[in-house]
């Protein structure tokens, strides 16, 4: 039997990361984690609990209240996000959460909480994850590190498409303007910012077919591990 690894998958929003995270965990059988889902998450829970996150007080008193944790969904087919037993999988994709989300996972304490969280689900490996840090601080010694890009405008029109089907009043604009926020202060925070670490391979994926995104990432699993 081939060793089980870590695969870390980061990048830009919108540019396909759980898809390809997705496809390459049920080919290998690997456990596949959305570190994104886990930011959402908490991200609801502040919202629903009037939560000031501006006080680290309240910051600290908030996460101690949450547990989160992943289900497998027979039904879907993937595993979806727990908060306090409550499957908010569906409810953190709405546009209320992602305009805030960014500036609530720049915060240092909701990070140490959702990293520890993360590195002890791959203690076992056999896991791809995808996030904005994972090859670089949530697995630095990760043996399989992808970081994917795709211009803004591919990028816009997919999560448009995808958005577009649970909410007929959204516009591109909503959706633009969304995605270049959350880069910007993904980029731009203090605390594990958004980067391409050094030994990721840079996978842009504007003008390949998913099934091309998938062979080629299925060959640098197969490199690492040999064939
Ligand atoms: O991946 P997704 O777009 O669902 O992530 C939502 C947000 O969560 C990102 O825009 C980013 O602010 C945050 N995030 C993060 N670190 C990760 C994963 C997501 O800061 N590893």
């Amino acid at each position: 039997m081939k060793k089980k690894i870590i695969i870390t998958i980061d990048g830009w929003s919108s540019c396909g990361k759980s898809t390809l995270a997705k496809q390459l965990a049920k080919m290998l059988g690997y456990v596949y984690i959305d570190s994104g889902a886990m930011y959402r998450a908490i991200t609801l829970f502040f919202l629903r609990n009037h939560t000031d996150w501006t006080d680290p007080k309240e910051v600290k008193a908030a996460l101690k209240q949450i547990e989160l944790h992943f289900e497998y969904n027979e039904k879907s087919q993937q595993s979806e996000i727990m908060l306090n037993d409550e499957n908010v999988e569906y409810v953190i994709r709405d546009l209320v959460i992602a305009e805030k989300v960014s500036d609530i996972a720049a915060i240092s304490e909701v990070r140490k909480f959702a990293v520890a969280q993360q590195q002890r689900m791959g203690k076992k490996k056999g896991i791809v994850m995808d996030g904005r840090d994972i090859g670089t601080t949530v697995f630095p010694d990760a043996e399989l590190k992808i970081f994917m890009t795709a211009d803004i405008a591919t990028r816009v029109e997919r999560r448009f498409k995808e958005m577009f089907e649970k909410n007929p009043n959204i516009t591109i604009e909503d959706v633009k303007s969304n995605l270049e926020m959350r880069d910007y202060i993904d980029s731009n925070r203090e605390v594990s910012p958004l980067r391409k670490a050094e030994d990721a391979i840079l996978l842009d994926n504007t003008n390949i077919t998913m099934k091309e995104q998938l062979d080629y990432a299925l060959k640098l699993y197969n490199e690492r591990c040999g064939k």
